[in-house]
């Protein structure tokens, strides 16, 4: 499943397309050592403090600070999702088709925000 693109910063700036299974394995390849290290308590307090980062974020309408915290919660997730060994794209297929509740798309569900 391919959700998002993905910016390299090299010597170049390069925008691709990352698989999610290739961007947990990417997050994995750069940190893993230090995620294991930390384990799921602290990567856990990481991801929530980046959260809390996005909040701000939000409050404050500042576009250019949503992307980097929006950035920021989805690789502390990653590897969140790498240190308790779940995979992303496992993880996701409940929200790949249809609203699992009422079947449709967009989801016509009743008094769901
Ligand atoms: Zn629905």
């Amino acid at each position: 499943m391919s959700v998002l693109d993905w910016i390299v910063f090299g010597e170049e700036r390069i925008r691709i397309t990352m698989e999610l299974d290739q961007l947990q394995d990417h997050i994995r390849r750069i940190y893993g050592s230090k995620d294991n290290t930390r384990g799921k308590d602290g990567t856990f307090i990481w991801l929530v403090a980046e959260v809390g980062e996005l909040g701000e974020a939000v409050r404050l309408g500042r576009k250019g600070g949503l992307e980097e915290e929006i950035g920021d919660c989805l690789a502390w997730l990653a590897t969140l999702a790498n240190v308790v060994g779940v995979r992303l794209e496992d993880a996701i297929q409940k929200y790949v088709d249809v609203c699992e509740s009422c079947g449709q798309c967009p989801c016509a569900c009743e008094g769901k925000p």
